[in-house]
């Protein structure tokens, strides 16, 4: 028998996200951002359900090329570019769209030879500092990138930094605007975050939703998926191996962090930091068993962790615990939950799924 842990991937809930994003853009088309070979789920997994995206953002050519191989034909835009001249011989020969932060990759595409012109979005960096051409740099870059014979169309972008929190989106909307004021060209601009808190304003031609599509929400713990009407698109679930009953003074788990105070039952479960549960995540962490709500206890080990048993005093080895996702009997665990306890966000715990983990899905 293999190893009693596994990852289901909801393909039913990736659809059903992807329409939020759809209704909230209003009439705006939507790249389904796939990049971290979909947020850890897959990009092979991810594929079929996510099809009705007008277009997939990703940052590696390996994925782009993995996309036109599953035999999507439509948009491909690469969000961070090319890293290399090189590169733009895959975008000629996959037709890839890309992203075009900073002058060098202009001077790329000023030498580079192909028959049809490549789609680009010029990027601005509006404030968040990360990729794009400053407002000041901005129009001369469109001039440039105008002129290129190996240029057809240019798409105008930028990113915000603050969309879920209380900087909102207000200071970059309207630096993008006043840059690319009377600019032909498609604005792409919401992740998704500013899709679903600022909605329309930030709508433009093309969205670019990630997080929401994969089940978790941006802007947690203001705001859960429930909220959003998202569902959770992966579960992690396990097994019991094991079960001891400790004293009061007992402790469990390397360093003896946790000590028990009272006599307690641990069921000792078949996941670990090696499997892509967060080491960092604290005793007290949720996590169901049977279904049932209770608590990690101690440090989380390479393949092992160890669960409060006290809610649940049928279970047993064998017995079936989720670390985030569904559960038996319609329970879930929203996986933004555990990753607030472990300090972190859904992104993380979803992309660091580790590749000894079986995937099914369901
Ligand atoms: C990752 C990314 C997105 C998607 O962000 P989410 O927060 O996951 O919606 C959108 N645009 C760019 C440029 C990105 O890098």
């Amino acid at each position: 028998m293999p190893r009693p842990i596994e990852a289901l991937i909801h393909a039913d809930a990736l659809t059903h996200n992807l329409g939020v994003a759809r209704e909230r853009a209003g009439g705006a088309r939507v790249w389904a951002v796939v990049k971290a070979n979909a947020y850890g789920h897959g990009l092979e997994r991810v594929f079929e359900a996510l099809r009705g995206a007008d277009g997939f953002a990703l940052l590696d050519l390996d994925e782009a090329e993995r996309l036109r191989r599953l035999g999507w034909r439509g948009p491909v835009l690469l969000l961070e570019g090319c890293f290399e001249p090189r590169d733009l011989e895959l975008c000629s020969r996959l037709n890839l769209w890309h992203t075009v932060h900073r002058e060098a990759q202009i001077d790329w595409l000023s030498r580079h030879k192909t028959q049809t012109p490549h789609r680009v979005f010029l990027k601005l960096n509006s404030g968040m500092n990360r990729l794009g051409f400053s407002p000041t740099a901005f129009r001369s870059a469109w001039a440039r990138l105008n002129a290129l014979p190996q240029v057809d169309e240019i798409g105008l972008m930028t990113h915000f930094a603050d969309a879920d929190g209380a900087a909102g989106v207000a200071e970059q909307l309207a630096s993008f605007e006043s840059a690319t004021a009377g600019l032909p060209g498609e604005r792409s601009i919401a992740n998704s975050a500013a899709l679903l808190r600022h909605g329309l304003a930030t709508a433009a031609d093309w969205v670019r939703p990630g997080i929401l599509v994969y089940g978790s929400a941006p802007d947690f713990p203001a705001h859960d998926i429930a909220h959003w009407g998202l569902r959770p698109t992966m579960t992690l679930r396990a097994q019991i191996l094991a079960v001891q009953s400790l004293q009061p003074g007992d402790a469990v788990g390397y360093g003896r962090s946790f000590v028990a105070d009272q006599p307690l039952r641990v069921g000792v479960v078949a996941c670990g930091y090696a499997d892509g549960y967060p080491r960092v995540a604290p005793s007290g962490t949720p996590v169901l068993v049977e279904g049932v709500r209770t608590r990690t206890v101690g440090r989380v080990s390479m393949d092992m962790i160890a669960v409060d048993l006290s809610p649940v005093p049928g279970a047993q080895p064998g017995s079936e615990v989720t670390l985030w996702g569904h559960g038996p009997r319609d329970s879930l665990l929203a996986i933004d939950e555990v990753a607030r306890s472990a300090g972190t966000v859904g992104y993380e715990l979803m992309c660091a799924l580790a590749a000894r983990v079986p995937v099914r899905m369901a």
